[in-house]
């Protein structure tokens, strides 16, 4: 691998870009119009226009993409997590040009990328699902019928859907067609497939997810789990590792199921089995993802090794560096991830241009943890309507969860940004609140109690 080409953008192209640069690899960035003067475009040794603001005309062309990797010579192309990460196609494309994709093979990603084939595979490899309906029938009758019959509130879900897009709860009959058709528009704009599938509603369950890793001589890993509970609109903010209270036999059922399941679809490369826990500590398969996920760094600091690295290693074919054996916890980590948004306003988007962004520096502490940043702006920068609100994320480390949650607050209390709007204040309610502080959340968390996170109870 002489060269890799990050086809992403914000932190997460940085994040690549600073393991290759230590590994002494060069890297190839691409940019759409509206990130002529982004932070990724200075962290990468070259970096190429592919196309106008709207990411279906850059970030997500296939085509330019891969034509820019070979004007570049990159051999290597890492797609980063969201647009065109879990996309088959793309694998397909870069498998056709000879160029490696940094993560598995089109052919696992096609099979994982349809929430009701993942299901299946799931069913094969042993893991416990939820009850529901993933066949191939999509007459509205025949899906409201299969809904009385798993029974009220169930869910439905787009088979292709993805970050939190193309879910909707229904707690009663007589909302089931509203629901199904709101879905489907949904999932028809945002991914380009309306297929659907339906779910039993699991009542505040916990979000728990592992962190799996495989290479190409058939060795797979998993790397404990990590806790994603607190959401808003089915999406992440807060996260953890690792995840409180289970016992050593709930974890390492977790991390043996979701080997088995790696094992099964022969996984190579990144891979996150997301499971979600019910209140009696059952746990049931959700998806996976076939990427580098969002909050790998927690992973990298309660196990204390470079992912993105390992992803580097294993797409040169070089075997693991650590057996399973080799894998231990040490230490608590939470992230927080910094949005430009309103909370107070539905988590709406906030755009324009970033006044001052003034964030803690990433401090290494050998016995207290650590602090990290990665972070996709600067001061001057402008958050475009066109992309995630997500700027940057804070991971911190401590010995103990406590210890973790009071740096969080101490560092969330440092952060100066003015030009837009954040949940910074929104995510120091949360790290404040007495459930939080014990460890009790579920998924259900933030909305039942938003008014007081929000300040407005
Ligand atoms: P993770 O599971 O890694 O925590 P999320 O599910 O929050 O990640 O999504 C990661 C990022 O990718 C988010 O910015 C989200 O908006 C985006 N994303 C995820 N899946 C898709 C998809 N299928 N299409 C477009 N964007 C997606
Ligand atoms: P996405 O691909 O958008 O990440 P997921 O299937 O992973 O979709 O679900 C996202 C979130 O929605 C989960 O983390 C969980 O909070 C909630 N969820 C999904 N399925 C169920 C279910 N059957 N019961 C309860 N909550 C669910
Ligand atoms: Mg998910």
């Amino acid at each position: 691998m002489k060269k890799i080409l990050i086809a992403n953008r914000g932190e997460i192209a940085c994040r690549i870009a600073a393991t290759a640069k230590r590994l002494g690899i060069p890297t190839v960035g691409v940019h759409s119009e509206a990130d002529l003067h982004a932070k990724h475009v200075q962290a990468c040794d070259e970096s190429y226009l592919i196309g106008a603001a709207n990411a279906r005309d850059s970030y997500l062309s296939i085509e330019r993409i891969i034509d820019t990797a070979k004007r570049s010579r990159a051999d290597a192309i890492h797609p980063g997590y969201g647009f065109l990460s879990e996309n088959a196609d793309f694998a397909r494309a870069c498998e056709e040009a000879e160029i490696v994709f940094i993560g598995p093979s089109s052919t696992v990603i096609d099979l994982m990328a349809d929430k009701g084939h993942a299901k299946q595979v799931a069913k094969e490899a042993g893991l416990p699902l939820i009850p529901g309906y993933d066949g191939p029938n999509q007459e509205e009758t025949w899906l409201a019928l299969q809904a009385q019959e798993i029974g009220y509130p169930i869910m439905i879900k787009a088979r292709k859907g993805g970050g939190g897009r193309g879910l909707r709860v229904v707690r009663q009959a007589e909302d089931f067609l509203d629901a199904l058709a709101s879905c489907r528009r949904e999932a028809l704009t945002g991914f380009g497939d309306d297929t659907v599938m339906i779910e039993k509603y699991i009542e505040n369950p916990r979000h728990i997810e592992v962190q799996i890793f495989g290479d190409h001589h058939g060795n797979v890993i998993h790397l404990f789990e990590r806790d994603c509970s607190v959401q808003r609109r089915h999406q992440k903010i807060i996260e953890e590792g690792p995840a409180v209270g289970l016992s050593q036999t709930q974890r390492s059922n977790l991390g043996l199921a979701a080997r088995n399941l790696a094992n099964r679809v022969g996984y190579v490369g990144a891979g996150t089995v997301e499971c979600i826990m019910d209140s009696n500590g059952q746990f049931y398969f959700l998806e996976m993802n076939t990427r580098l996920q969002v909050e790998h760094g927690i992973t990298e600091s309660v196990v204390g090794h470079d992912l993105v690295e390992w992803q580097l290693r294993v797409a040169r074919n070089e075997k693991l560096p650590v057996f399973q054996s080799d894998i231990a916890l040490n230490g608590h980590c939470f992230e927080a991830r910094i949005c430009s948004e309103r909370p107070a306003k539905g988590f709406l988007p906030s755009v324009g241009k970033v006044e001052i962004f003034n964030l803690p520096e990433c401090v290494e502490f050998t016995h207290e943890g650590s602090l990290r940043v990665d972070s996709a702006i600067r001061t001057g920068d402008t958050v475009s309507p066109h992309y995630d609100s997500m700027i940057a994320k804070l991971m911190v480390s401590a010995p103990t969860r406590e210890q973790a949650r009071q740096k969080m607050l101490t560092a969330l209390n440092r952060i100066e940004i003015r030009g837009v709007q954040t949940n910074i204040e929104f995510l120091k309610s949360i790290f404040n609140h007495e459930q939080f502080e014990k460890g009790s959340v579920d998924t259900g968390f933030v909305e039942a109690n938003l008014k007081e996170l929000l300040g407005i109870a």
